[in-house]
């Protein structure tokens, strides 16, 4: 299957989700997660018309963003260090993984040397996992205000990751739970925050069903990742 029938049955599922719900699938976007995947397929996606791409490591962001069309918005996925708070600053439209007050902090202050404002999701770690990166629902609910408040970041709401299943159904509960926090966040705050990005190849489905707005989809669309060397995925 070439990336533009894996993105046309994509689309088409994501439609199905969304009648199953009662959901507009406007209101769904759908991210090609583009890590490892060389730029030759990123754009076979763009003109299939997806203009939404997902990367999760700086140093290989910064060579394949500037040869992409540019029609085609980054946002970043992956596990910010703060000493590359400057490059998310400079290359991505929204970064999904912001799990600190103090990683907000130094993306505010570098958004504000690169005279632009940024968009973030706040990562959340709803199953608990010790291995995992994300702020716990206690801790960002003590955050939230602070968080809301950086005047160079824009919060648009909440991403979280689910411990990898072989059965999508296990993800249901707490892609609830991350609609309950969102619900309570804003309940904290007087506004909306109007995204929740969850889902991925294996569960989009059912993230779409409980609420979802960005998913992000890799393997579904390109196929295998292409790892250079096995260390590559852990070393942001
Ligand atoms: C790699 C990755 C994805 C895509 O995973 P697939 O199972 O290939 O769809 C989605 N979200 C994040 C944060 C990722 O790191």
């Amino acid at each position: 299957m070439s990336v533009a029938e894996n993105i046309e049955g994509i689309r088409q599922r994501i439609k199905a989700a969304c009648e199953r719900a009662g959901r507009d699938p406007a209101g769904v976007q759908l991210m090609g997660v583009s890590k490892t995947q060389p730029i030759e397929l990123i754009q076979e996606a763009v003109d299939a018309g997806l203009n939404l791409f997902g990367e999760n490591k700086i140093q290989e962001a910064k060579i394949k963003i500037p040869q992409c069309p540019h029609s085609a918005r980054f946002h970043f996925i992956g596990h910010i260090q703060t000493n590359k708070a400057k490059d998310a600053a400079r290359l991505f439209e929204m970064v999904h993984g912001v799990d600190s007050l103090r990683l907000a902090e130094e993306l505010n202050k570098r958004a504000d040397n690169e005279a632009r404002d940024l968009k973030y999701l706040v990562e959340v770690n709803v199953a608990g996992e010790s291995s995992k990166f994300g702020y716990s629902p206690e801790s960002l609910l003590n955050d939230i205000g602070a968080l809301a408040d950086l005047p160079r970041l824009e919060l648009h709401g909440l991403m979280t990751i689910p411990p990898y299943t072989t059965d999508p159904k296990r993800s249901r509960p707490l892609f609830r739970r991350l609609v309950e926090l969102r619900d309570a966040c804003e309940q904290k705050l007087g506004v909306p925050l109007g995204e929740l990005s969850m889902g991925m190849s294996g569960d989009f489905e059912i993230a779409i069903e409980e609420g979802a707005t960005i998913v992000r989809v890799g393997t579904a669309i390109f196929g295998p990742r292409k790892y250079r060397n096995p260390k590559a995925d852990s070393d942001a």
